[in-house]
């Protein structure tokens, strides 16, 4: 059985398999893994060990700090303003690009702290595509421009960043992280939450440059205080134990994979073999978004009868392809193809819709 969930979602076997034994067998202490105190030296270790791979995994130069936190990333929907704001140097103002469904979510907690101004758009028509990159125009007032790096939802994902010059760019690359390789040189802050590619639900992994970590976050609730974050040893709160343990095995499955290079070629193949499937059916079925800026992480697409779609899920769940059904906002259908789904269970979801639609085309 293979689950297309947009997440939680799919973990690799080989973790699934390794955390069974490593993380509730209870040890000499008298304590399995996920039972240990946070400060002990133990689970030191296996936070350390998880900073260090992801580093090495992304390249993420030296004046930037990894933080694994509570919560998911809308928690950072309203902890970026509240970090980033910095009044007394004029930083009053925020910028976003509205690419869709959680950017727009993301922009509305933003402005509970601050005016939002909207530097890019999407004119909402199809096909979809994300904002244009040439000319964001970002008052030097704000204090980060936002963007959504791939839209969950939407399926579509940036073919290239913006320059905002001195503004810090700020990603929420939840959908796409560890997706393929990612210049976080680019930003000024990075946040992706855990259940797509890093792990189970219930953290957040934020990379933060290290200048943005002297404004003054006087708004900020402790454990959402990056500084303060960043200057604790193991985290202020009680970092999400489990959580972390699973990422580090992950990210050790990454790189046992090759790294991102080599996992953003398997999920190449794999999204290749899925819109080429959508793209030669007659218009069968129908990709919204344009060539170019489609998800490798989230594809979306229709029955162009519409009619069929409770059939296709009905049928694909008989035929062992779960969590198909596209977002509640958009409709029609969704396969999320993260880094734990093998080419072999998109190739099952291929055959699948071949069948379909020779029964019902
Ligand atoms: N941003 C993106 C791009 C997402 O896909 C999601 C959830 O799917 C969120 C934010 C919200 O994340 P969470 O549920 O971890 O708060």
């Amino acid at each position: 059985v293979w689950n297309f969930a947009a997440g939680p979602s799919r973990l690799p076997d080989a973790v699934l398999a390794r955390a069974g034994a490593e993380l509730f067998d209870r040890g000499a202490d008298g304590a399995a893994a996920i039972e240990r105190p946070f400060s002990g030296a133990a689970f030191r270790r296996v936070l350390d060990d998880a900073r260090e791979r992801l580093a090495r995994l992304l390249a993420v130069p030296d004046n930037y700090r990894v933080l694994f936190l509570a919560g998911g990333a809308m928690h950072q929907f309203s902890a970026v303003p509240m970090n980033l704001l910095d009044p007394a140097r004029g930083l009053t103002r925020v910028a976003y690009a509205d690419s869709g469904y959680w950017s727009k979510r993301a922009m509305q907690e933003a402005s509970r702290y601050a005016q939002v101004i909207v530097v890019a758009g999407h004119a909402g028509e199809r096909p979809l595509s994300a904002p244009a990159t040439g000319d964001w125009r970002v008052p030097p007032d704000c204090a980060y421009c936002h963007l959504t790096a791939n839209e969950t939802v939407d399926g579509l994902a940036y073919p290239a960043w913006p320059d905002t010059g001195d503004v810090p760019l700020v990603a929420d690359a939840t959908s796409c992280f560890l997706g393929a390789p990612f210049d976080v040189s680019r930003f000024g802050l990075i946040y992706a939450s855990a259940q797509k590619n890093i792990g189970p639900a219930g953290m957040t992994v934020v990379i933060v440059r290290e200048d943005l970590l002297q404004r003054p976050a006087r708004a900020a609730p402790s454990p959402f205080c990056y500084r303060l974050q960043a200057a604790s040893e193991a985290g202020v709160n009680t970092p999400p134990t489990l959580a972390i343990q699973l990422a580090g095995m992950v990210f050790e499955w990454l790189a046992d994979c090759g790294g991102l290079t080599a996992v953003a070629a398997a999920n190449r193949r794999k999204a290749d073999l899925l819109y080429s499937a959508i793209d030669s059916s007659g218009g069968f079925y129908t990709a919204p978004v344009a060539p170019g800026h489609r998800s490798t992480m989230n594809v979306r697409f229709h029955l162009t009868d519409d009619s069929l779609t409770e059939h296709f899920l009905l049928g694909a769940e008989a035929a062992g392809l779960t969590h198909l059904r596209g977002h509640r906002q958009v409709g029609g259908l969704r396969a999320s193809l993260y880094n734990a789904m093998p080419l072999a269970g998109v190739g099952a979801l291929v055959d699948f819709m071949a069948e379909f639609q020779r029964r019902r085309g």
